[in-house]
């Protein structure tokens, strides 16, 4: 079976280079119309220029394929919504949302500034927001539309100097939990990428042998499966080297202490059993945290 996407339309954003670059040009080539966004500016979020996703258009024209350069900042949402009725006038739909822009201005936390924080949130979080919000109506009213949010490890698990990097990329997590929900009945999904790959971001970070392997073309098939016809829906897909891992927000099953245990003191001497690994287990929304708790509260309490 191959997974195409003729018909498609697709947005990449970040698409300039690196990850974004080797996600369009992978679509392209499997049939999908697609909007190379990038802004062209330095590791750091400085700076402009058209030359990258000028250039990534060229290779799709080159091999075949259909694209369209744009040069919107992704947190900037009249430039976003630019770019989705550039998509609309041109190809009359978007079906795919690949949400990839990204920088960098990793510090310690006692040492970066607020601002600096500010405009890590505001590319990664907000330029995800604002291009999911852009498309949003557009999926609804076709009734089909498939989101990818970039994540990182960085999120998911810390790395040392970027708070402000793991934040967004753990509020990208975030947003999808409540967006596969409200998406489920207008055929939209919505899923997360953690890649680890060889690009400017990473250069200098990584052994030369590791940066070889750690391609952006070996990320890109786990984009391709997240944004295809048949994708998951709500999975946190990790992808580097040709590796590929499922991350899960997980949790244990709730212990109830007796009113006179609900205290620090209780905690403690029922730690062990809280922190217990073999009951982890998924959760599907916020609600069933209640529901757990309240059932357990009930059977403690003796309420039928
Ligand atoms: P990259 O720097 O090679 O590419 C990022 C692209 O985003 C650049 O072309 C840049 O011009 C563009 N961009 C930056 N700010 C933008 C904005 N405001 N609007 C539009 N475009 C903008 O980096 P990459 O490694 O390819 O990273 C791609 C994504 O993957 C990022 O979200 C990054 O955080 C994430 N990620 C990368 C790694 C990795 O190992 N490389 C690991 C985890 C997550």
């Amino acid at each position: 079976m191959t997974i195409r996407y003729d018909g498609k339309v697709a947005i990449v954003t970040g698409a300039g280079q690196g990850l974004g670059r080797s996600h369009a040009i992978e679509l392209a080539k499997r049939g999908a119309k697609v909007v190379v966004n990038d802004l062209g500016g330095a590791k750091d979020g400085t700076g402009a220029s058209s030359a990258a996703a000028l250039s990534v258009v060229a290779e799709i024209e080159a091999a075949g394929g259909e694209a369209i350069a744009n040069g919107a900042n992704v947190a900037n949402y009249d430039e976003v919504q630019a770019m989705v009725k550039q998509a609309l006038d041109t190809w009359g739909r978007v079906d795919i949302l690949v949400n990839n822009a990204g920088i960098l201005r990793d510090k310690s936390f006692a040492k970066g500034s607020l601002d600096d924080f500010k405009l890590v949130l505001d590319v990664h979080l907000m330029g995800t927001i604002n291009c999911t919000k852009a498309c949003w109506e557009v999926m609804r009213e076709q009734e089909y539309g498939r989101i990818v949010v970039t994540s990182s490890s960085s999120g998911l698990y810390g790395n040392f100097g970027q708070t402000n990097y793991g934040a967004a990329k753990m509020g990208v997590i975030g947003a999808m939990n409540t967006l596969v929900q409200e998406g489920a009945k207008y055929n939209i999904r919505v899923n997360a990428l953690a890649p680890t790959a060889g690009t400017r971001m990473t250069e200098g970070l990584l052994p030369d042998k590791a940066f070889e392997l750690l391609t952006p073309e070996t990320v890109t098939p786990a984009v391709l499966y997240l944004v295809s016809e048949d994708a998951p829906n709500r999975t946190i897909l990790c992808a580097g080297a040709g590796g590929f891992s499922v991350a899960k927000i997980v949790e244990t099953d709730s212990v109830w202490l007796s009113p006179e245990e609900q205290t620090p003191e209780g905690i403690a001497a029922h730690w062990s059993q809280i922190n217990n690994d073999d009951t982890l287990r998924e959760l599907k929304g916020g609600f069933e945290q209640s529901l757990k708790m309240l059932t357990v509260a009930a059977e403690g309490l003796g309420i039928k």
